[in-house]
Order: C-alpha cells, then sequence, then structure tokens
C-alpha cells in the first residue's frame, strides 16, 4: 500500500513547506482520506482521484473539497464521491455547499451529469473504494470524527486522524494479523498539552501512551497533523522519547508499507 501525504504550504523561496497546515493522504494513487490541500497540491496523483473519505468536517480537513470539484467540474465524467457520516454530510450541505460559501455542486450538474455525489458510511461498518476495504472507526476529536483501518491486498494500516486519547481503533487494530503501520496524529508539544486535551489532540507523551494501547511495538509508526508552528518542537519531543520505531511523516512524501 502506497501513502502520500499531499503538501500545504510554501517556504518564502516558494518551494513546498515542510510545514503541514491541512490535511490529505492519497492511497495507492487514487482513494483521499481527507481533503485539506486536494487541490491546491501539485502532483500527479491529484487527477486519478475520485473518492474522497473523510474523517471529520473541521476545515484543515476540507479546505480543498470544494476547490477540487469546481476545479474538475467541466471534465468530471462521473461524479466526485465523498464518503463520510450522514453529520459530516449534513455539515458540509449546511455550512459549505450552500450557494453561499460555495455552489451546491451536489445540484449543477455538467455536460455528463452530476458532479458530486455523497456517500453515507456507518462507523464499524467496512465498506469498498476502488480496491481499498475501509472500516471508520469513532475517535475522540470533534463529534463525529473517525480513524480508519484500511486494508488492500498487501495488509492493513490503521490511520488515527485527528483524536486525543481513544481506544476503538487500538482494540481493532490490535486484531489485524495484517496489520503493516500506524499512522497517528501529534499535534501540540507537552508545554500545550492543557490546548491539546481541550481541542482532543495528542502530545508526545499522548503519543506514547497511545501506542503503548496496541501491545505490540514491531510496526512502523508514522506521526502525522503536527501543527506547522510548533514542528520543530513536536519533533524534537518525539525524538526525545527514543522509540525506535516511530518516524516522522515526511510532508509531501510517500510512504510504501
Ligand atoms: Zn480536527
Amino acid at each position: 500500500m502506497e501513502i502520500r501525504l499531499l503538501k500545504s504550504s510554501f517556504d518564502d523561496d516558494g518551494s513546498a513547506s515542510n510545514h503541514q497546515h491541512t490535511a490529505c493522504f492519497v492511497v495507492n494513487g487514487e482513494v483521499a482520506f481527507d481533503a485539506g490541500s486536494l487541490a491546491m497540491a501539485v502532483g500527479a496523483d491529484r487527477p486519478n482521484v475520485r473518492d474522497i473519505v473523510l474523517s471529520h468536517t473541521h476545515l484543515d480537513h476540507i479546505a480543498g473539497l470544494p476547490l477540487f470539484v469546481d476545479d474538475l467540474f467541466s471534465t468530471l465524467r462521473s461524479p466526485i464521491r465523498v464518503h463520510a457520516s450522514r453529520a459530516m454530510i449534513e455539515a458540509l450541505r449546511t455550512h459549505i455547499f450552500n450557494d453561499v460559501i460555495y455552489p451546491n455542486f451536489e445540484e449543477i450538474e455538467n455536460d455528463f451529469g452530476k458532479v458530486l455525489q455523497f456517500r453515507e458510511y456507518e462507523f464499524e461498518r467496512e465498506f469498498r473504494v476502488s480496491g481499498l476495504s475501509i472500516l471508520p472507526v469513532k475517535v475522540n476529536h470533534n463529534e463525529p470524527s473517525a480513524g480508519f483501518m484500511i486494508s488492500d491486498a498487501s495488509g492493513s494500516i490503521a490511520l488515527t486522524g485527528d483524536t486525543a486519547d481513544t481506544a476503538a481503533i487500538w482494540e481493532t487494530a490490535s486484531r489485524r494479523d495484517d496489520l503493516r503501520a500506524i499512522v497517528i496524529e501529534c499535534a501540540f508539544p507537552e508545554q500545550m498539552s492543557r490546548l491539546a486535551s481541550t481541542a482532543r489532540h495528542l502530545t508526545p507523551l499522548g503519543l506514547k501512551a497511545e501506542l503503548e494501547k496496541l501491545d505490540r511495538n514491531d510496526l512502523p509508526v508514522y506521526v502525522v497533523n503536527i501543527k506547522p508552528m510548533f514542528r520543530e518542537q513536536v519533533v524534537a519531543e518525539i525524538d526525545a522519547l527514543e522509540l525506535s520505531n516511530v518516524r516522522i511523516f515526511p510532508v509531501g512524501g510517500l510512504v510504501a508499507v
């Protein structure tokens, strides 16, 4: 399985920054998990994505979605499919695709038909998209939020999305014999643990505690969704924990597991 974390910001010289402002992971070149920078990120994956699976509707996870539909509007021969919970779909209809913030792309058709379609998923019920089996699991963040068990023929990964301390995804992951890797958030440094708790995110010590719930430490763990203003500090604190299997997911990079 191949996972790419799309870039989302620029350095002063115009080159891509390693600061992650938004979240968008493209798996096997075709399925996007969240759409924070889907329209903005330049990449070979972009034209092939037609399925977007949402973890929750915070802006940093959906910012690129309306722009992505807009960009591809005239060329789409089948609709972009957004897989999300009922509450997330309602939030997008009410607050984004409402003809105020952005056009209602569910209603506007191009020459070939519909351009945007919502597909509702249920937590704890696996569904298939483009060669992937996806199990949404509730995590401890903005209600409702999902982490995912994502599987293809090569094995499974656990992707936590945004979350504070949580349980179900680790119980599910522990039961998977084919688990290949963990992709987990760590937003804030330790000195901001109170804010992390309020905003329901992890600090490095929280990350360590979460990984101990998995009951095995032989799998590669990739850290994502680090708040850009604190990236260097969070990375240094994670390094200081000396967790041998934990590494930082390179922003704009591809990880094969
Ligand atoms: Zn969030």
